[in-house]
């Protein structure tokens, strides 16, 4: 650790997990709550940057060209941190038809787009067949675009129209032709938390279950984590050990993905600020995301996101243990909906990866490299 007069002092405790690491032994909560409280920031990110270069390839950095469109914002659950839904009946919600969606996805295809994360609110108006249906046509009508459908909670959702369980929804969407999973709605992998800002969500075990009930069945998923608004440092360790468990029995994770909090038009915007507590920033960021890349040893793929963090920040994130861009994102409206906006194009992606020193590689959702640019 390089201090204010030039001299550099030892980081004990960053010293024993660099040597734990070096080992192979596994970093506990007590280093987990150690990264994410007092390690030395730089040290930190180099440490996390020289695991990231011994898992992934050293001077590469992958994206996805991908797009982010909604089914409908008509939505029973009511989470705190949301500010995309509108109650059944209210104004401005909608639901579209499996055409208009199709439309959305044939737009993104012609855009050159190999994913398409398709997310909803949770409408119990909308019945099992039409999620399969926009399965079925989605790989009928481009067999190019994978169709990335659907979180947990929405299997949730699914389960309770049909009647059928969990599993039993999963089945029938990967009958239809659907392999992977969007991580989204893990918010924190913490009980206290999700009482608070998901209540209706369930608990972590929902969230898990439909998770590991995926990768039984063999289709891959990403696990995320939305930070920044009521949780602790000791709720983001414990929602690391969570997924980190998880990937042990199947190794279905692709990859980890963070993204802070943006309070703009939420229902808790004003619980969170009266609670002194500053919006997350680029410092957090990192140090989070450095910290994961240390914590989660069986995950290989960590994700900077330009898109909620900002460009200048996604591109730091690739020196502080990421790998992954994210995707191009031409279409998003969650994060929209709090006023937070950010836009990129193909180009300008190749071009960030490129000017923060890395060599931009194409890849699809499954993390399958596509194309190299030089
Ligand atoms: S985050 Fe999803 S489930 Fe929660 S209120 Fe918004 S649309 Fe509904």
């Amino acid at each position: 650790m390089t201090v204010s007069d030039g001299t550099t002092q030892a980081a004990p405790h960053l010293d024993q997990i660099a040597a734990k690491l070096a080992a192979g032994t596994r970093l506990d909560r007590e280093d987990g709550l150690y990264l994410l409280t007092s390690a030395p920031l730089p040290d930190l990110g180099k440490l996390a940057q020289d695991v990231r270069v011994r898992k992934t390839p050293a001077g590469e950095v992958t994206f996805v060209i991908d797009s982010n469109p909604n089914y409908t914002n008509v939505c029973v659950t009511d989470c705190a941190f949301c500010a995309f839904y509108r109650k059944p009946g209210q104004d401005g919600g909608y639901t579209l038809s499996v055409e208009q969606v199709m439309e959305k996805v044939g737009n993104a295809s012609r855009d050159g787009a190999t994913t398409v994360l398709l997310q909803g609110g949770h409408n119990p108006d909308i019945p099992f067949d039409y999620y399969l249906e926009l399965v079925r046509e989605c790989r009928r009508l481009y067999p190019d675009v994978t169709p990335h459908f659907f979180t947990a909670s929405e299997v949730h959702m699914m389960a309770e129209v049909s009647g059928l369980t969990t599993r039993g929804v999963l089945e029938k969407l990967y009958e239809a032709g659907q392999r992977t999973l969007p991580g989204g709605g893990a918010e924190v992998l913490s009980d206290r938390v999700r009482k608070k800002v998901a209540a209706k969500k369930g608990g972590v075990d929902t969230w898990m279950q439909v998770h590991r009930e995926a990768h039984e069945l063999g289709i891959k998923s990403t696990a995320t984590m939305m930070y920044g608004h009521i949780e602790t440092e000791d709720d983001i360790v414990e929602h690391w050990e969570h997924i980190r468990t998880l990937q042990d029995e199947h190794q279905g994770f692709t990859a980890f993905v963070p993204w802070s909090y943006k309070r703009g038009n939420t229902p808790m915007e004003k619980y969170v600020e009266e609670s002194g507590r500053k919006p997350a920033g680029a410092a957090q960021y990192l140090r989070i995301l450095a910290a994961s890349r240390l914590f989660l040893d069986n995950f290989s793929h960590i994700q900077a996101s330009w898109f909620s963090e900002g460009k200048k920040t996604g591109q730091i994130a690739l020196h502080y243990g990421a790998d992954d861009f994210g995707g191009t994102l031409f279409e998003e409206n969650v994060h929209l909906a709090t006023g937070h906006d950010n836009r990129t194009t193909v180009d300008e992606t190749k071009l960030l990866i490129q000017e923060a020193g890395f060599v931009p590689v194409q890849r699809t959702t499954s993390y399958e490299r596509l194309r190299r640019f030089e």
